[in-house]
C-alpha cells in the first residue's frame, strides 16, 4: 500500500504570463513541492525542490535581473522537510525528477545512494543547457537511470512522458489504495486551471496540450486527482505532511 506525503520546499514569485499565454506582468506567488511516496519496494521521491542556497540569496541562481523569484525559509530545505517525517535522505531509494529545472531537481545532490528516473531523452535535452542549471543535478556521482516512455518505477507508480514544457518531460501516476488514481503532474499542469481550460503556457505548443489531454484521460477527468506543479489555491485545500494520502 503506498503512502503519498506532499512536502513544501518553498514559493517562488513570477510573472503569470509564466502559466498562461495571455497573463499579463502581475506576479503571482506560486508555491515548490515534491511528494514522498513509501511503497512495498522503498521509499521515492518524486522532485526534490528548491535548494537552501536560496533562503539567504534568492538571486543565487538567476541573478538580481531575473523575473523568477525563490521565497525560502530553512525549513523548506527537503532535507529538513524529509527529516520532519523520519525520512534521511539516504532512506530514499528512487528519485523521479519530473525535469532538471531548478524548482524540481535543486536537491539532487543530497541524494547520491537513491537511482534518479528521468526520460534519457529529458537528460540529453538538459545537459549544459543553463536553464537547466547543472550544478543542481549534473553531479558525477549521482546515478541516473535513462527510461523511454511509460515505466513502472514500483507497484502502483508509472512514469508517463507529458511533454511540451520541456522535452522528455515526464509526471508520475500512482495508483492509491484509498484515493484512487492520482497524477502528480510536474510542470505538464502548473495548475488546475491549466487542465480545465486545455491551456498552458509551454516550448512546444502542441506537445503540452496533447499531455494536459493525456492527464485528464488518466484520471477520468477528475480533476480532484491530479496535483499541478504550482497551484496556490489548489495547495492550499491538500493535504500536507505529516498528513497523508493513501
Ligand atoms: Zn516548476
Amino acid at each position: 500500500m503506498i503512502e503519498l506525503t506532499l512536502l513544501r520546499t518553498g514559493l517562488i514569485d513570477l510573472p503569470r504570463s509564466t502559466f498562461f499565454p495571455e497573463g499579463g506582468p502581475e506576479i503571482i506567488r506560486i508555491p515548490v513541492w515534491s511528494a514522498l511516496l513509501r511503497t512495498s519496494e522503498g521509499i521515492v521521491l518524486f522532485d526534490t525542490g528548491l535548494h537552501p542556497v536560496h533562503v539567504d540569496r534568492p538571486d543565487a541562481t538567476y541573478g538580481p535581473k531575473s523575473s523568477v523569484k525563490p521565497v525560502m525559509v530553512r525549513d523548506d530545505a527537503i532535507v529538513a522537510r524529509l527529516a520532519s517525517v523520519g525520512v534521511r535522505p539516504d532512506d530514499v531509494a528512487i528519485v523521479v525528477n519530473s525535469h532538471l529545472h531548478f524548482d524540481h531537481a535543486g536537491n539532487n545532490g543530497a541524494f547520491p545512494k537513491a537511482r534518479f528516473v528521468v526520460q534519457g531523452e529529458h537528460l540529453a535535452y538538459a545537459k549544459g543547457k543553463p536553464n537547466f542549471p547543472g550544478v543542481y543535478w549534473d553531479i558525477p556521482e549521482l546515478s541516473y537511470l535513462p527510461v523511454a516512455g511509460r515505466t513502472r518505477v514500483a507497484p502502483g507508480l508509472e512514469v508517463v512522458p507529458t511533454p511540451g514544457h520541456a522535452p522528455g518531460h515526464q509526471s508520475l501516476i500512482v495508483d492509491l489504495q484509498e484515493t484512487g488514481r492520482v497524477v502528480l503532474c510536474g510542470d505538464a499542469a502548473f495548475t488546475r486551471e491549466n487542465l480545465e481550460r486545455g491551456v498552458i503556457q509551454a516550448q512546444d505548443d502542441g506537445a503540452a496540450t496533447e499531455s494536459l489531454a493525456l492527464i485528464r484521460s488518466l484520471v477520468d477527468d477528475d480533476l480532484d486527482r491530479v496535483f499541478p506543479s504550482h497551484d496556490a489555491a489548489g495547495w492550499l485545500g491538500w493535504r500536507h505532511a505529516p498528513e497523508i494520502y493513501r
